[in-house]
Order: structure tokens, then C-alpha cells, then sequence
């Protein structure tokens, strides 16, 4: 298997590395000095890896184009897709009326503020209600359920029993949701990612995995950006 870089970047750098950039480009950073036969030597012995994180990347959705907070675009609640709706006056900035978000017109200049509270809100009444309602039925102790900003890391569990999760994540489906609450529910009783984790976490959830790669698949989409 031969792999070419589509682009070399010498810099004053001591190592060659391999960047594979989102759509599958393969960009090489190398010292000033490193030959270009140095370079596909290196590509050669790193063959496997590079392919797999090339089709890896070619793979992943494409970005979704930038919200513009204009009526009519779509966010997600719950799995669900909620179109924007602007209207004048109301109580709050932000209100869900069936398959409608609706945007208070004078808050559409803050509109990215005003739906990240509303989410946040959100996502403190639902993963709340589904980390006692999980605690409950298998036993588990916890101290609170803290709701972070964090981009990528959908829950986690501090050795204090404090299980925060990401705001983000009451956009995804409530069993993918639920996935999320009972891997962070077991890290309160294992807190690595052994064998033994994992087989707590199938006990309780045996479809974890299908859950878990909805995560990985749609994890980007889940966003007011
Ligand atoms: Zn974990």
C-alpha cells in the first residue's frame, strides 16, 4: 500500500508528523532537512494507521452549515427536530410549542445566549429525572448531577460522586441518553473502562453498544452553532 501526502509542511520542527485533516488529506509536517524520500519512507511504516484514519475521517458526516438563527432552521430536542420559529412578545426568550422553537424576536441577536440557557435547562430537568430514576432501580449513590459545557466529553463522574454532563446531550435521543447516564452510574462502582466496566455496563444496558454509535455518529450535530 503506497501513501502520498497531499501536502508537505517543512518547518523548524525535529520529527516528521502525519495530520489527517476532516474529508481524508493527508498533511505532513517535517524538519527543514528531512528528504522527500525520508518522508515516504515514514508515510510507508505508518501505511495501516494512516489508511484507517483516512477512511476513518472520509467517513464522519460533513460539517452542518453554521446556524443563522433564522426561522425555519432545525435543532434538536430529545432525537426530535424542532423548526425555529420567530415570534414577538412572550414570557421567555425561548419556548417549545409542539414541532416549534420559538424565538422571541428581540432576543435574535443573542439567540446562540438565549438557546444555550433554554438547553441547559433542558438538560438539567431530563438528566436529573433519568440519573434517579437509574439510581433508583439498580441501587447506585451519587452526590449531584452538574450540567458542563464540555464539546466531546458527554458525561463524566468525579471521585466524589458528582456526575456532570454536557447540556449538548439533551439534544440526542432519550436512549442514547440513557446510555450516557448509566456508563457514568457504573463509574461510580468502577471508575476505568475495564472489562469488567464494560460488562456492568451491558448488564444493565445489553444494546449499550448501538447507543453508544449513535454518539459517535451524530455527536457534531449535536449543537446551536
Ligand atoms: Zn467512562
Amino acid at each position: 500500500m503506497t501513501i502520498q501526502a497531499n501536502q508537505i509542511i517543512r518547518t523548524r520542527r525535529k520529527s516528521i508528523a502525519i495530520i489527517i485533516e476532516p474529508g481524508g488529506r493527508v498533511v505532513v509536517r517535517a524538519p527543514l532537512y528531512a528528504t522527500d524520500h525520508q518522508i515516504a519512507q515514514f508515510l510507508a511504516l505508518k501505511a495501516d494507521w494512516v489508511q484507517a484514519a483516512v477512511d476513518k475521517m472520509r467517513r464522519l458526516p460533513p460539517r452542518q452549515p453554521k446556524k443563522r438563527y433564522r426561522a425555519g432552521e432545525e435543532f434538536l430536542l430529545l432525537g426530535e427536530t424542532l423548526r425555529l420559529k420567530i415570534v414577538e412578545g412572550g414570557r421567555s426568550a425561548v419556548t417549545r410549542q409542539g414541532g416549534y422553537l420559538c424565538l422571541r424576536r428581540d432576543f435574535q441577536p443573542r439567540a446562540k445566549a438565549a438557546l444555550t440557557a433554554w438547553y441547559r435547562q433542558q438538560a438539567r430537568r431530563v438528566l436529573t429525572e433519568r440519573v434517579e430514576h437509574f439510581a433508583r432501580r439498580h441501587g447506585f449513590t451519587y452526590s449531584k448531577v452538574r450540567i458542563s459545557s464540555a464539546r466531546t466529553r458527554w458525561g463524566s463522574c468525579s471521585t466524589l460522586g458528582t456526575l456532570s454532563f454536557t447540556w449538548r446531550l439533551v439534544m440526542a435521543p432519550l436512549e442514547v441518553i440513557d446510555y450516557v447516564v448509566v456508563h457514568e452510574l457504573v463509574h461510580t462502582r468502577v471508575r476505568n473502562h475495564s472489562k469488567g466496566f464494560w460488562a456492568a455496563v451491558a448488564v444493565l444496558m445489553p444494546d449499550y453498544k448501538a447507543r453508544r454509535a449513535w454518539l459517535k455518529q451524530h455527536g457534531a450535530a449535536l449543537t446551536v452553532e
